[in-house]
């Protein structure tokens, strides 16, 4: 478990180790470590029941009764769950989890007619302060483990095989920025590719443009999917949304992208949350088209509507402003597709995960973020 830390970035001191392993902390040869004593199949017994069956110790009625009582003993569970919600039809799940320290995020599970995709957390909250965004408007709490972000990724499993579904396809778009974690992250990318089977092509990391982490993103063996979460494309706008713009400005931030495209030929997606009147203007249209040229290959632009948050003061593009804007970028060649709102529309980019505020043991949905 040793971690770099990410030195030059807002929060990036605040990872908390918990005292206890949980349970997808461990890798494998940490398992054999931790269960030291036990003869090597069982510890193959146990690794396969968490990772391919997506067990809890007590349902591995192969393995001795006291092992079992070992295992949830020494390896908890990570998340508690504090409330789950499914939409009417049932294609969507949120949970609110909480953490041993009491931090909570937010894990959401979408079956599509073809697929079914998990959005996870990377972070208990955010340190990038994107104003129009839920999460970055409740700050930063910390950076979550490898385990942390494992374990919402099994448990989403076990959810959709429960519906009849197999989850395949995981992003990166929850609570906080996941490259502002990056050590925790990747582990947790190679843990799921490894460990659960996942495609690396279906797993999609999101920034807000964390130009370094775009950099190092490129030198990984996996092969994964990036989303730049843009939302403007000239600089004095993209600052005002997303402050780490002024570090990182768009020129900077471009050239990381057209390197990531040149290193993996991966799939590239800009996320733009819709915002009426500040970016959903014939102008905006324009200098995302201008943008989007200059990069080596085309990206694909996701389009959502920004659901209104207590601390922003202005409110969603409607829809037919949304399909308007849609249509400009489809004149100037520049593909597009607008992204259905689920209350939390996970696909749209990083942080869209609303914010949820407890009122007397429930939870409603008060806004998706970024
Ligand atoms: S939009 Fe993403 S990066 Fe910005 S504050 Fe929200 S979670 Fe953080």
């Amino acid at each position: 478990m040793g971690a770099r830390q990410n030195g030059t970035y807002p929060g990036a001191a605040a990872l908390r180790w918990t005292a206890v392993p949980t349970r997808y902390d461990l890798d494998r040869d940490a398992l054999v470590a931790r269960l030291a004593g036990e003869p090597r199949y069982r510890v193959d017994q146990v690794w396969d029941g968490l990772h391919r069956q997506l067990a809890e110790p007590a349902e591995l009625t192969t393995l001795p009764k006291a092992l079992r009582a070992r295992l949830d003993a020494e390896l908890p569970p990570a998340l508690t769950p504090v409330a789950t919600s499914t939409d009417r039809r049932g294609d969507t799940v949120k949970w609110l989890f909480a953490l041993d320290d009491g931090a909570r995020l937010e894990t959401v599970l979408m079956h599509y007619r073809d697929r079914s995709t998990v959005c996870v957390s990377s972070q208990a909250g955010c340190a990038m302060g994107c104003g129009f965004c839920a999460t970055g408007q409740a700050g930063f709490q910390r950076h979550l483990s490898t385990g942390e972000i494992v374990e919402q990724v099994v448990r989403a499993a076990r959810r959709a095989r429960d519906d009849g579904r197999r989850l395949g396809n995981v992003v990166f778009m929850g609570m906080g920025e996941p490259l502002a974690n990056y050590d925790r992250v990747w582990s947790a990318v190679e843990r799921l590719h490894g460990d659960l089977g996942l495609s690396a092509r279906h797993l999609t990391v999101s920034t807000v443009g964390l130009v370094p982490g775009i950099r190092r993103l490129a030198g990984e063996a996996l092969p994964v999917n990036l989303a730049v979460s843009l939302h403007a494309a000239n600089d004095d706008l993209r600052t005002a949304l997303v402050p780490i713009n002024a570090r990182y400005p768009l020129s900077v931030l471009m050239a990381a992208c057209a390197d990531y495209l040149r290193a993996k030929g991966r799939r590239l997606s800009f996320e733009w949350a819709l915002i009426d009147g500040t970016n959903d203007r014939a102008s905006d249209a324009r200098e995302l088209a201008e943008l989007s040229r200059t990069l080596p290959l085309p990206a694909h632009v996701n389009l959502i509507p920004l659901n209104p948050t207590p601390g922003y003061p202005t409110r969603g593009t409607p829809r037919d402003g949304v399909v308007r804007f849609r249509r400009w970028l489809d004149d100037l060649g520049v593909n597009a597709t607008i992204r259905r709102n689920r209350g939390t529309d996970i696909d749209a980019a990083c942080g869209q995960l609303a914010a949820r505020v407890e009122l007397g043991g429930r939870t409603r949905v008060t806004a998706p973020a970024r």
